[in-house]
């Protein structure tokens, strides 16, 4: 026998946050592709900075898809990126104009992304690695788990802290 002694501060307790905006961490990245159709993705483990819930993980990791093709053979959307890119200020290089750095992009009428040098819709390029330990705000929601019915966390939004 060994006498442990444990802290009931870090039981953070199990189950889903909250529906809510957190601010949080992407305390681990890891680049993933999808099993089914090889598309990149980019899963983010985001960890609570802030309140009542800090320093608990949100569960699963944030997986933002960064290109290819879904099951159905048509191209994955990248909003998700674009919005994700806005929220954490990454730098990035649109591949049409040539620009790069810190920038925001821009949305048009059909809410569409576009670069903000050249107002078009381009390829971009980025280094994922740079999501490391930024720090944003994202909204959480929650769904069933994947082939269970316990509930788990999904992110519906990300934005900017301020
Ligand atoms: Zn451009």
């Amino acid at each position: 026998m060994t006498l442990m002694t444990s802290d009931l501060s870090d039981a953070i307790g199990f189950g889903p946050l909250p529906k809510d905006w957190y601010t949080v961490r992407a305390v681990e990245i890891q680049d993933e592709t999808s099993n089914k159709t090889q598309a990149p993705m980019l899963a983010l483990t985001l960890m609570v900075e802030t309140g009542e819930y800090a320093k608990k993980r949100v569960f699963p990791p944030y997986r933002v898809m960064l290109g290819g093709v879904t099951e159905k053979g048509e191209k994955q959307r990248t909003d998700r990126v674009c919005e994700l890119i806005n929220a954490t200020n990454v730098e990035w290089k649109c591949n049409g104009c040539g620009a790069s750095g810190v920038r925001k992009f821009v949305k048009n009428d059909q809410q569409k992304y576009l670069c903000p040098d050249c107002m078009q819709v381009t390829k971009f390029s980025y280094d994922t690695d740079h999501f490391r330990d930024k720090v944003f705000r994202a909204l959480l929601s929650q769904e069933k788990g994947f082939n269970s019915e316990e509930m788990v966390n999904s992110v519906a939004r990300v934005a900017p802290l301020s």
